[in-house]
């Protein structure tokens, strides 16, 4: 794996938005100078559905992170429309599963990998859905089929098309990027995903997946106490993941990406707990 751009291997960085529900509905300028007081200088770069992406929108972003000296490795997506409220609700309406928003979604998939071309980034990453467990569903080929389109528009404007973790178990996703067969089709790890939906053991899905692992995220979380509904994300270092052990076992497998901080609650408190955050990563990486 290769040091990502002039990056140091497991640099300690943060996923902010260009505002919504996640973030801060705030101008870029703002946004990069609340980052980058933290102490950062690498992330990910969150556009929620309704972010705008012309070139007016995506040159002041360039213009705020050069400023700034952040270096953006990824967009992530995410949708209008998209509800997390509960798992059911989740599978209902995120990323590129349900049929109804699946072709608008799509459009405005390649405006985002179009904007990221312009701020330089090489490469996006979304919850594209709860992909069909069942390869012989009707619904799992259009997934199969969208995915190569959409990894192909990547792959023009050179990028990665990174998948988020959490909404299939380890094996499935295995399978999912057999059959889409696209090389710049990559992983996003998110061990708390993996807690918060039960969808497997954080660090044994790491192993399984590490031959597709491009970035991951540094997020924490409780099992859920009942099947089938959420578990808690909490601040990083006070769930179930391990954090020394994730990042011991993200240095086993050869990952030298960023260490990328994702705590998805806003305000003071968010702050606060990425505070504690850094210094913990800090001192893992040594
Ligand atoms: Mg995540």
């Amino acid at each position: 794996m290769t040091v990502m751009l002039g990056l140091e291997p497991l640099q300690v960085g943060l996923m902010f938005w260009t505002g919504g529900d996640l973030g801060v509905e705030a101008p870029p300028a703002e946004i990069a100078t609340s980052v980058s007081s933290l102490g950062v200088s690498c992330g990910q770069l969150g556009v929620h559905g309704e972010c705008p992406l012309d070139d007016a929108t995506a040159n002041r972003w360039k213009a705020v992170l050069d400023e700034h000296g952040l270096t953006v490795v990824t967009v992530v997506m995410c949708f209008s429309g998209e509800d997390y409220a509960s798992i059911p609700i989740c599978a209902q309406t995120v990323g590129y599963v349900p049929p109804s928003t699946r072709h608008e979604r799509e459009i405005r998939t390649y405006a985002v990998s179009d904007f990221a071309r312009t701020l330089g980034v090489p490469g996006l990453a979304a919850h594209i859905g709860f992909v069909p467990a069942d390869p012989l569903d009707a619904e799992y080929a259009a997934m199969v089929a969208l995915m190569r389109r959409i990894c192909d528009h990547c792959q023009t404007n050179g990028q990665t098309f990174a998948m988020e973790t959490g909404q299939e178990s380890p094996q499935e996703m295995l399978d999912f990027i057999a059959a889409v067969n696209r090389p710049n089709l990559r992983v996003n790890f998110d061990p708390a995903n993996m807690v918060l939906y039960g969808s497997g053991a954080p660090l044994e899905a790491l192993d399984a997946l590490r031959d597709h692992v491009l970035t991951v995220h540094c997020k924490d979380g409780t099992w859920p106490e009942v099947a089938g509904e959420w578990g808690r994300e909490t601040p990083l270092g006070d769930g179930d993941v391990g954090m020394d052990q994730f990042v011991a076992k993200l240095r086993e497998i050869g990952y030298t990406g960023p260490l990328t901080i994702e705590r998805e609650i806003v305000g003071e408190e968010q702050r606060a707990d990425i505070r504690r955050a850094i210094d913990l990563l800090t001192a893992l990486r040594g």
